[in-house]
């Protein structure tokens, strides 16, 4: 009997102790969470020291000539940041010195597969000489009489990027990474109805990549590729909208899309790329940049993007905010991960409030929403697609 209350005790006390410490291990942790986040909030995202903080701070305020302004007509800012955006990246040069050139589409043959769409890799020429490859994901089941909604998915820094995201894997080793990131995200919109062009990001993958010879520009093809643009009066994201509105005018003329519902998406790079081609190109109605959208600096000065995402003289310009307020009153849902050490949490709450502002301005606030992913830079799917389906409803 002893020995059984013994045993009794040790186990009723073990079981209590285990869940009494169980609940003080989640406890602390979430603590501690919420403490180094808070500490986090706090924190600046990097230091300078002075006098090079002070400096920054003041060369790059910019003159702001495109700021949002609430006093204007909401029609007539739009349409003049948006017109001088067009100038300052290059994008307008692109079109005057392309006018005359007629881009090319090349289909490939589509690979049999067991998924529920076909995938078939294309090409499209989209200036002299320039080929860029894009995946054409098509549900099985669709009808040529029922247009479904596309789905425009460009890149960011990953060599293999389209085939990451059309899910055509090189091997076993890429699918695992893929995959486990859930990065082959144009796979994932064709198997739930959309038709999917996942094309490849100028400067970014493999397939169009300008080289870096000798390494003089890092051993870094994208900044290669902007040193490149910027003598010729350019910048990579011009050369990258381009490419995207190329594709843009073939896919509003094939019967499967339904132009009127076309919603794009990108991670990192590629979601810069789908900020700048929402505020130039109203014919993306949904845009969810993953990653990347975000203010140009931090508040000490820090430039957030990489090299190839630089348009010079923005600040000038304005900022995110007005790329927010471009997208408006179409639907811009911005994702993040809470770890993404590439990006700092209260800069980007705080440029989603201003974004905010903008879409209540316009009457339209449900349009743009922030969501947080519980990790890092990557996508978070089921943040998106119901934004999405309701953003194309
Ligand atoms: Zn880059």
């Amino acid at each position: 009997m002893n020995n059984f209350l013994n045993t009794f005790s040790v186990r009723t006390f073990a079981r209590t102790f285990s869940i009494s410490s169980l609940l003080f291990v989640v406890f602390s942790f979430l603590l501690f969470h919420q403490v180094t986040h808070a500490k986090d909030a706090a924190q600046p995202f990097v230091t300078y020291p002075n006098p090079i903080g002070d400096y920054l701070k003041r060369i790059q305020q910019g003159k702001q000539t495109h700021v949002f302004d609430p006093s204007l007509r909401f029609e007539e800012w739009q349409k003049k940041a948006r017109r001088a955006l067009i100038k300052l990246t290059g994008l307008k040069k692109m079109e005057m010195e392309l006018a005359g050139f007629t881009p090319k589409v090349q289909l490939g043959e589509s690979k049999k597969n067991e998924d529920s769409f076909t995938r078939s890799l294309c090409s499209i020429e989209t200036e002299p000489g320039v080929f860029v490859p894009f995946y054409l994901l098509v549900p099985k089941d669709t009808e040529p009489a029922k247009p479904r909604p596309l789905l425009l998915c460009p890149h960011g820094h990953d060599k293999l990027g389209l085939h990451s995201y059309a899910g055509a894997f090189k091997d076993e080793k890429h699918k695992r990474k893929v995959l486990e990131k859930k990065g082959d995200i144009g796979a994932q919109a064709a198997r739930r109805g959309f038709v999917v062009i996942a094309p490849a990001t100028r400067g970014l993958a493999d397939e169009v990549l300008v080289p870096d010879p000798k390494g003089r520009h890092g051993n870094r093809p994208c900044r290669a590729q902007l040193m490149h643009c910027l003598i010729a009066g350019r910048t990579p994201i011009a050369e990258r909208v381009w490419d995207m509105q190329r594709l843009l005018d073939w896919a509003e003329k094939n019967p499967l899309i339904d132009r009127t519902r076309i919603a794009m998406t990108g991670n990192s790079g590629g979601g810069v790329l789908t900020a700048y081609t929402a505020a130039i190109d109203t014919r993306i109605r949904v845009a969810i940049p993953s990653c990347s959208f975000t203010s140009v600096m931090s508040a000490e000065g820090f430039i957030f993007h990489c090299d190839c995402c630089l348009i010079p003289k923005l600040r000038d310009w304005g900022d995110w905010k007005e790329l927010g307020g471009l997208v408006a009153p179409r639907h811009l849902l911005i994702v993040h991960g809470v770890d993404d050490s590439l990006h700092h949490p209260p800069t980007v709450e705080k440029l989603a409030i201003n974004i905010g502002k903008i879409f209540q301005a316009v009457d339209v606030p449900n349009h743009t929403d922030l969501k947080w992913g519980s990790s890092g830079h990557r996508f978070y799917p089921q943040k998106m697609w119901p934004f999405l389906s309701k953003g194309l409803k």
